[in-house]
């Protein structure tokens, strides 16, 4: 049996019998992980309760090597319950809209210490009530971290095909079936690409490591931060295989 201890957010949390909960966690060391929480209802717990979604928590468990059952929560200490995004639809939409994409994404069983300090910075950005017109940057900054961690952003600076640089201020096709822009000599007929220009592949390329909470002090022009929601979308439509079930922003054409 060890012992383990490490940093981890809320994905999910059910009941379990009359006074129990599971709950999945994102944990910095060891990936998404559901453990029980044994006798959280009970009237006199001494564990404080159950869990609540997105809770910033350090967690303390016994897992038992080759055991089919689920390790047990021994000890857990609440960082932060961000009650600000909580008072919020909007922001608790963009906080429920980061669980879809970490129970997607997040593998289990290892470390994922990027993915756990992008998704924590972009709690504490929305925690810090930023006014509903800044919120599409501050998503911005946590679909491209996402894709680049886990491997899924797409070549914007040249032809995946040609590897010809586009030159000026065009306007691109972008096929995240083919992983990236395409110039018009390497298109085929009929695909799924959408319009991106230079412009747009250059904000999307900056925001591939932008902090969240400083992404929400940047205004993009209107025509770029189209581009950009559309990018975002059309890319995770492309990595999930399915729609967002979370739509935080007005759906994209
Ligand atoms: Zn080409």
């Amino acid at each position: 049996m060890g012992r383990a201890t490490t940093e981890a957010l809320v994905l999910r949390r059910t009941p379990f019998g009359e006074t129990s909960q599971v709950a999945e966690f994102l944990t910095r060391d060891q990936g998404r992980l559901s453990l029980i929480l044994k006798g959280v209802h009970r009237p006199r717990s001494r564990k404080g309760g159950g869990v609540d979604l997105l809770d910033h928590c350090v967690i303390t468990w016994f897992s038992r090597r080759g055991s089919r059952s689920l390790a047990q929560l021994s000890e857990r200490r609440v960082l932060s319950h961000h009650p600000v995004m909580r008072r919020r639809t909007d922001l608790m939409l963009a906080g429920e809209s980061l669980v879809e994409l970490l129970r997607a994404l997040a593998p289990e069983g290892q470390r994922v210490t990027a993915l756990f300090r992008l998704a924590v910075a972009f709690l504490d950005a929305l925690d810090a009530d930023p006014p509903p017109e800044r919120l599409p940057p501050v998503l911005f900054a946590l679909h491209g971290g996402i894709l680049r961690i886990t491997g899924f952003e797409l070549v914007l600076d040249r032809c995946v095909s040609c590897d010809r640089r586009p030159e000026g201020n065009r306007v691109m096709r972008c096929d995240p079936e083919r992983g990236g822009i395409v110039c018009r000599t390497c298109r085929t007929g009929q695909d799924h690409s959408f319009d991106l220009s230079t412009r747009a592949a250059r904000a999307i390329s900056s925001f591939r490591s932008a902090d969240p909470r400083a992404a929400a002090e940047l205004t993009i022009p209107p025509a770029i931060a189209h581009q950009m929601k559309r990018y975002y979308d059309r890319t995770l439509l492309h990595v999930l295989e399915r729609p967002m079930r979370c739509h935080v922003l007005p759906r994209s054409a």
